[in-house]
């Protein structure tokens, strides 16, 4: 940031050049941006392409300086935000309709680089409770569809509740276990809670096939 000076230190020299002598008197500042406003004008591209060079270079001092800057003016921002919720809506929405394409690659660029942490996120002990609970269902599906029988809610509710089991004993105890069919589907055992229990990982292995 420049601090303006209240008196011109080279007054008999015009605004532009005593302002790139370092002056920053109001009359220079003003004679500068007259003169940056004209060249801008015939060099409509000069500044979009010296920008994005700078850019280019400079993205992580401008991303923690935008930062630092979101930090200091919190205060600020809240209060302009919540008095301009309409208009900032209507902005966003232009700028994602005139940049469609730019940000699909930048959100691609974003997942890329944040897969691990998205993941972490999703794995919310339902949606992996859900998961196991699906591709158990798979797995029997493919054994055949009729061993896969529709089920009431309360059977529904029931079936969930081995999942949800087996997801925090396996979590409180640090000891991994499997939903067992006790019927296995190879033999035609029903994926249905009534032919379901829980047994830990090593017990099942031990399992296998036989009906326990
Ligand atoms: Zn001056």
């Amino acid at each position: 940031m420049t601090t303006p000076n209240t008196t011109c230190l080279y007054p008999q020299l015009a605004p532009s050049t005593a302002y790139d002598k370092g002056c920053r008197c109001a009359r220079c500042i003003e004679g500068r941006r007259i003169v940056v406003d004209k060249f801008k004008e015939k060099n409509p591209d000069y500044y979009k392409i010296y920008h994005k060079e700078w850019y280019a270079k400079n993205v992580k001092q401008k991303l923690a300086s935008s930062i630092q800057y979101y930090k200091n003016n919190a205060e600020k921002i809240k209060i302009y935000r919540e008095g301009n919720a309409e208009k900032i809506k209507t902005q966003k929405k232009l700028y994602r309709k005139n940049n469609a394409e730019k940000l699909k690659v930048y959100e691609a660029m974003y997942y890329q680089e944040n897969t691990e942490r998205l993941r972490l996120k999703r794995r919310t002990p339902v949606r992996v409770i859900r998961a196991a609970m699906n591709r158990a269902k798979c797995r029997m599906l493919r054994m055949g569809k009729h061993l896969v029988p529709p089920l009431n809610p309360d059977e529904q509710a029931r079936l969930y509740k081995f999942y949800e089991t087996r997801y925090y004993l396996s979590e409180s105890t640090g000891v991994m276990h499997h939903v067992d069919h006790i019927v296995p589907g190879s033999k035609g055992g029903l994926h249905h809670p009534d032919n379901l229990q829980i047994l830990t990982a090593s017990e099942n292995c031990k399992k296998k096939d036989k009906i326990l």
